[in-house]
């Protein structure tokens, strides 16, 4: 594997580079969920790129870029042990020598969820992975469907702007009592860790439900993820929304698309997400 610092090293790289080239943008502080990703690339691609980049465009000024866990040497060893052939780590200076001018916003998606607490947040992952795109000039991208919101932001700027990538949706690792793999899960004291299982219990209780044909309406599930979630004395609940999927508009019905059940809750300082989702009947 080779590290490649500057984006001039990583297009020379590349350029000879046996295709399809797969590519896994992350920001580092690598776990399971991103090997898995890197893992699949090394499946369905001759050449696998990393980028290892916290991009502070996607942060808010209250938010944690400057405390975010960094360790590129860790991250070069397990990204080398999955088998990835080139690690694009570069400096923030070297993609924005200086304050970018331009965003890629994709409308409607970005206004809820997590764009509602997080402002201009899918602004800056949208304008860095596409700079990304155009630096790697991948056949396939792969996402975490951890960040489903993203996933559907991503996938829609992809279409619109006819960028010649395949974007493919991941599954969400999960540790072993259920809770969603995430570089902020160290954030968590012991107690804050113990209850944040809290999020993937309420969403497979629900889940279970609509199997069950129990409940059958959104906001019925949306009821049952709060009232679960606010067992857990220390979660203070951002926003569960029980939206169509991909395209995040309201729904009555569960059943008649396929849809998304998304949490964002804090544990003290730490924002965590999580979701499923449920397909429609076409699909069950
Ligand atoms: P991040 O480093 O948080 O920007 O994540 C980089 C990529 O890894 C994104 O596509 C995430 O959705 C994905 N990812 C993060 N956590 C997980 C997880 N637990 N399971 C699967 N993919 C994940």
């Amino acid at each position: 594997m080779r590290v490649v610092k500057t984006i001039e090293g990583i297009r020379e790289a590349l350029s000879s580079a046996q295709r399809p080239v797969g590519f896994i943008p992350t920001m580092g502080s690598l776990h399971a969920g991103h090997i898995s990703l890197i893992e699949r690339a090394r499946r369905e691609c001759a050449t696998v790129v990393v980028s290892v980049f916290v991009n502070p465009l996607q942060f808010g000024p209250t938010e944690d870029f400057d405390h975010y866990p960094r360790d590129l040497d860790t991250d070069a060893r397990k990204s080398e042990e999955a088998g990835t052939d080139f690690l694009f780590a570069p400096a923030t200076k070297e993609l924005y020598p200086a304050p970018p001018r331009t965003r890629v916003t994709v409308s409607g998606l970005t206004d809820r969820l997590c764009g509602a607490s997080r402002p201009g947040h899918f602004d800056g992952v949208a304008t860095v992975v596409n700079k990304l795109l155009h630096i790697v000039s991948p056949d396939r991208v792969y996402f975490g469907l951890k960040d489903a919101q993203q996933l559907a932001v991503i996938q829609r700027m992809t279409e619109d702007l006819n960028l010649p990538v395949r974007v493919v949706p991941c599954p969400t690792l999960r540790e072993s009592d259920g809770l969603a793999m995430s570089s902020r899960n160290v954030y968590l004291s012991p107690e804050e860790r113990e209850q944040a299982t809290v999020l993937n219990r309420a969403l497979s209780l629900a889940t279970e439900q609509v199997k069950t044909g129990r409940i059958s309406r959104a906001d019925e599930a949306a009821q049952l993820i709060r009232e679960t979630i606010r067992t857990a004395p220390q979660a203070e609940i951002d926003y569960v929304e029980v939206l169509s999927y991909p395209d995040l508009e309201r729904v009555h019905e569960i059943r008649d698309q396929q849809v998304i059940a998304a949490t964002a809750v804090r544990f003290g300082n730490t924002r965590l997400i999580d979701n499923v989702i449920w397909p429609g009947k076409e699909d069950s």
